[in-house]
């Protein structure tokens, strides 16, 4: 049984940016409702009780017999997405990133404007509904991506370090349809110490 993770700060201390009523119902309804569907269709399958969600979706054909794929790959994929986003923000977070994370990203995009640029401009242009990313290739060089619906760069050799939402629920009670005011928004509670550390923990876990 999975269970839906409570939220890492009080839920009306991201104002202005992200409100209360917004994660009300992006964590309590839709977050929850993904798990205790991926809950329900994992009901009576043996040998996952001690699995974790990422091993889950990276196992899950060999998990599950065929007919359960497609609900754990959506409902599973969309539980973990969500439990990384909610970990990307913080009331104490914006500004830019430091240290290892600031040279990376200068390294890899030329500067954290050009970084920030490129992310938003993803968000903008994922039709429908989608994520964006930062992650952490094969090699450890930092990437970005856009995924459609509930795909996730988990599934495809890379290890997530930041992520945005962009389905509508994600900011259509505070911006309706001004999805370029929340993108641009995001950055104002992004933690980056956060991100930092899943960076660093992920290249030493590869060096061992
Ligand atoms: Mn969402």
């Amino acid at each position: 049984m999975f269970k839906l993770p409570p939220l890492p700060y009080p839920i009306e201390s991201l104002e202005p940016h992200i409100s209360s009523e917004t994660l009300t119902i992006h964590h309590g309804k839709h977050h929850a409702t993904y798990i205790a569907k991926l809950n329900e269709i994992l009901e009576g399958s043996d040998g996952i009780e001690d699995v974790s969600l990422e091993e889950l979706l990276l196992n899950y054909k060999t998990l599950l017999p065929q007919t359960k794929h497609d609900g754990v790959i959506k409902n599973g994929a969309q539980a973990y997405n969500h439990s990384l986003y909610w970990l990307c923000m913080s009331p104490s977070g914006g500004g830019e990133p430091e240290g290892e994370l600031r040279d990376s990203i200068n390294n890899v995009f030329g500067s954290f404007d050009e970084f920030k640029k490129q992310f938003i401009s993803l968000g903008l242009s994922q039709f429908g509904s989608g994520w964006v990313w930062l992650s952490l290739d094969q090699n450890n060089t930092l990437v970005l991506d856009k995924t459609s619906n509930e795909d996730t760069p988990l599934i495809h050799n890379k290890t997530p370090l930041l992520t945005m939402d962009v389905w509508e629920h994600a900011y259509y009670i505070d911006y309706q349809n001004r999805r370029a005011d929340y993108c641009n928004s995001f950055f104002n509670i992004i933690d980056w110490k956060a991100v930092e550390r899943r960076m660093l923990d992920k290249i030493n876990q590869n060096n061992q």
